[in-house]
């Protein structure tokens, strides 16, 4: 069983040692008194010093077998999480720190379970703590006597590795308990999918519990970044760009306020007739320094700080009022996974369409499954608040991560779009070509329509077309370009129609 640090051991014993000290005194100047007493004969003060002496004696003997005992217990359940039966956070800081302080080697591995919200949301938290206590014990079974794990809260768990072959064994069970997830974790007649990512890190020059915890946390984020299911080793880097990141919030939070950043559009064209039927609003963030960095590297960023929500509502602001003049065009705007886990975007979306008058039928929301799988019943009731207002909501990047025909029927997008690295494989790889076909022929029969993403060759056209898409969207056609481009662009093919 584990025990805590000395240090917080030692309060535990003084209360039972005081009890004892002062019953010892007691019996003391009791015995003393009855020694100098003259009403007693020397047999009767005898029997009472032996009876005395004999109930001390008992009372001591069982505050210390059965009060030390109880203490220690509470102390130990104090550093026990009680659904897993691990030790807990307090008990994995007292036990690196006692091991960093006898100068031992130590590894630190964080693990963070990927999925475990919707193991709560589809099969409630029964079913949650169960699977809980399940990882524990897969962990206790993998760490054997080799390491030690610990369950640090919530979905969180660590195991921590000491001795000179520490990190090399750490990462070893590491890669085992992957392994066993891999396939699904049975808990009565059910079979549960879950991930984990993992970030490792390991004691080098003078450190504490809470630094190792720090470095790991940042390597597990990088692990969920990468993928999941994976483990990743804290390099120095991981604080560099932890201070870039930063720096970039910094600057991004004076562009948003200090009007360097813009909104761009990339017309669609309908994949028959040529013509722009729609505009995707992308951001564009011009800097003094002319240095280019495109959303891809900032909204991440911007995602992280929760600065996207300002972002992303300027966008939708700027992108319903530039649009309002382009007459039967409809506009796409991307909405991030961080906009639609806020439950007030939907509230601020409906007032941003009475502030411009932009009619709710020529918008669309572009979002990623990313956005759903994170957090799928606050989605699903933000999108419903979003599908009153008469927006559709369309499914982008599709064809790059793991959405199912399941997951198409729960959420019914109004629209499909297909991914430009789909596109671009189709044309050169049999089973991807495969692949977008299925995807055409589900997202029709589900009453879909279909995008096809970063045309980019006249034979992406061709095949896109002939497979079904409705808009084509890519450089083979129009690059992103400023509003009144679009607008001047918009005036002549209008003109071109009536001459
Ligand atoms: P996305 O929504 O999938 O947007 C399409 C991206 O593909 C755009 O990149 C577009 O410029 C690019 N693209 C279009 N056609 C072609 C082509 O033929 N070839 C190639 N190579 N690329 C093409 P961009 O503007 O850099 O945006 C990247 C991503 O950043 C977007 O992907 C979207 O996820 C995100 N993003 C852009 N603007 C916003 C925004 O206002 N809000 C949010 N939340 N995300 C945004
Ligand atoms: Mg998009
Ligand atoms: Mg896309």
């Amino acid at each position: 069983m584990h025990r805590g640090a000395d240090h917080s051991w030692l309060p535990a014993k003084v209360v039972v040692l005081l009890p004892i000290a002062v019953l010892t005194g007691m019996f003391l100047s009791g015995a003393m008194l009855l020694a100098r007493s003259e009403a007693l004969s020397t047999r009767e003060i005898a029997l009472y010093i032996v009876g005395s002496g004999i109930a001390y004696a008992l009372a001591v003997l069982l505050l210390c077998r059965f009060g030390l005992r109880r203490i220690e217990k509470l102390e130990q359940m104090g550093l026990i999480d009680p659904l897993s039966l691990l030790p807990n956070r307090r008990a994995l800081h007292d036990d690196v720190q006692r091991h960093l302080k006898r100068q031992n080697n130590v590894a630190l591995a964080l693990i963070d379970l990927d999925g475990f919200k919707l193991v709560n949301d589809h099969h409630g938290h029964f079913v949650g703590d169960m699977l809980i206590g399940d990882i524990g014990q897969t962990l206790s079974e993998i760490c054997g006597a080799t390491a030690r794990a610990y369950r640090l809260g919530g979905d969180e768990f660590a195991v921590v590795a000491t001795g000179p072959l520490a990190p090399t064994i750490l990462e070893g069970l590491c890669r085992s308990l992957l392994m066993r997830l891999a396939t699904p974790v049975a808990l009565d007649d059910r079979k549960i999918v879950i991930g984990a990512s993992i970030g490792i890190t390991r004691s080098a020059g003078p450190t504490n519990s809470s630094e190792l915890l720090r470095q790991a946390d940042l390597a597990m984020y990088a692990s969920k970044r990468g993928g999941k299911m994976r483990c990743t080793w804290f390099v120095e880097e991981f604080d560099r760009d932890l201070e870039t990141n930063r720096v970039l919030d910094d600057e991004l939070r004076r562009a948003l306020t200090g009007g360097e950043l813009q909104v761009f559009y990339q017309p669609l064209v309908d994949a028959c007739t040529r013509r722009v039927v729609a505009a995707e609003a992308l951001i564009r963030w011009q800097r003094p320094d002319g240095r280019a960095l495109g959303p891809d590297v900032f909204i991440p960023v911007a995602e992280e700080s929760g600065l996207i929500n300002a972002i992303g509502l300027f966008v939708l602001r700027t992108a319903c009022t530039d649009a309002l003049e382009w007459d039967g065009i409809r506009l796409s705007v991307n909405i991030s996974a961080a906009q639609l886990r806020n439950p007030e975007f939907p509230i601020a979306l409906g007032q941003i369409l009475e502030e411009t008058r932009f009619p709710a039928e020529r918008l669309e929301i572009e979002i990623t499954e990313t956005c759903l799988v994170l957090d799928p019943v606050v989605a699903e009731r933000s999108l419903r608040l979003i599908r009153s207002f008469g927006v559709d909501v369309v499914l982008d990047d599709f064809g790059t991560g793991y959405a199912s025909i399941g997951f198409l029927r729960q959420f019914r997008f109004e629209k499909l779009k297909l991914d430009r690295s789909l596109i671009a494989e189709a044309e050169g790889c049999e089973s991807s070509r495969a692949v977008m076909l299925s995807s055409i022929s589900v997202a029709r029969a589900m009453k879909m329509d279909v995008t096809a993403e970063g045309v980019e060759t006249q034979s992406q056209a061709d095949l896109a077309r002939a497979a079904g898409c409705d808009n084509l969207q890519g450089w083979l056609y129009f690059r992103a370009m400023p509003a009144a481009e679009l607008t001047a662009l918009l005036r002549r093919t209008h003109e071109r129609k009536i001459a």
